[in-house]
C-alpha cells in the first residue's frame, strides 16, 4: 500500500522509457555536420541523449587518418558542454572491427529493454545497412533514423528495401512505442553539405576550414597538423 492508502502498482514505472541515440561514425574529423544534425535529431526525437560513438576500425572503409585517441579527443573539444551530446569511447575500448551490433547490444545492457534506442546515421551510411554484419539484429536492438544529407542523395539498393519491408513509420510518436524495431526518415532542419572528407582534403590542400567544424577543433588540428599531409 502507499502512504495514500492506494494499493502500488508494482509492476508500472512511473518514470518514461529512456530516450538514447547513438551516432557512430569515423568522426576524422568531426564536423558542424555531425554536431548541428545530433542537436537537431535530440529535439526531433525528445531525445534524452545523443551518443556520438567514434569507432577504432570501421569494417566497411579504410583506416582513418588520425588515431582513436585523437579523433575521440577532437569530439569532446567539438562536443564542448552542448547540453544532451556524449561523446561515448565504448567502441575504443573494444578490440577488432567496430561493429554497430555489438555497440548496441552494450547500450541495451547499460539502458535497459525498455529504452528507446536509436540508431542514427546520414543517408550516405544507411545506403550500406544491409552489408552490415547482422543486419536483422540491428532491429532488434533499436530502431533506425536515417538524417537526410544534402549531399548523398542516392537511391536504395534492393537488399535494403528487403530488409525495410513493414519497418517504416512516419513519425516520432509511432517511432517511440516501442523500444526497437522501426526506421523513421528525417529530414533535419539546418541540412549540411559538410563531409570529412572535404575537411581532410581542404586541410591537406592548405585551405580554410573555418566555419566547417569548431574553433577548437580547427585550432587543435592545425596546432598540431593533423591532416596537413595529404
Ligand atoms: P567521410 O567524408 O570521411 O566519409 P563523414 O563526414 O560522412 O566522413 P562520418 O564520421 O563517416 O563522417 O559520419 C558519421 C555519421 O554522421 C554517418 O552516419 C554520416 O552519414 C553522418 N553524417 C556525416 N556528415 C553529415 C552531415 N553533413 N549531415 C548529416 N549526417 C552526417
Amino acid at each position: 500500500m502507499s502512504q495514500s492508502g492506494l494499493p502500488v502498482r508494482a509492476d508500472r514505472d512511473p518514470s518514461p522509457p529512456r530516450r538514447i541515440a547513438m551516432l557512430g561514425g569515423t568522426f576524422d574529423p568531426v564536423h558542424h555536420g555531425h554536431l548541428r544534425s545530433a542537436v537537431e535529431l535530440r529535439e526531433a526525437l525528445a531525445l534524452d541523449e545523443v551518443r556520438l560513438v567514434p569507432a577504432s576500425m570501421p569494417p566497411l572503409r579504410g583506416e582513418p587518418r588520425v588515431s582513436p585517441a585523437d579523433r575521440l579527443a577532437l569530439l569532446r573539444l567539438g562536443i564542448g558542454d552542448t547540453p544532451g551530446l556524449v561523446a561515448d569511447s565504448r567502441e575504443l575500448e573494444r578490440d577488432g572491427p567496430s561493429y554497430s551490433a555489438d555497440t548496441l547490444a552494450s547500450l541495451r545492457r547499460e539502458f535497459g529493454r525498455e529504452a528507446r534506442l536509436v540508431m542514427a546515421l546520414g543517408h550516405d551510411a544507411f545506403l550500406r545497412l544491409a552489408d552490415w554484419r547482422e543486419p536483422q539484429q540491428l532491429f532488434e536492438l533499436a530502431h533506425v533514423v536515417v538524417i537526410d544529407r544534402p549531399d548523398h542523395q542516392a537511391a536504395l539498393p534492393e537488399a535494403l528495401i528487403e530488409l525495410l519491408a513493414g519497418r517504416e513509420v512516419d513519425d516520432v510518436e509511432a517511432l517511440m512505442v516501442r523500444p526497437a524495431g522501426y526506421l523513421l526518415r528525417l529530414r533535419l532542419p539546418s541540412r549540411m553539405a559538410i563531409s570529412a572528407t572535404e575537411v581532410r582534403q581542404r586541410l591537406a590542400a592548405g585551405r580554410s576550414v573555418r566555419y566547417l567544424l569548431p574553433e577548437a577543433v580547427e585550432a587543435q588540428l592545425l596546432s598540431r597538423d593533423l591532416y596537413r599531409h595529404g
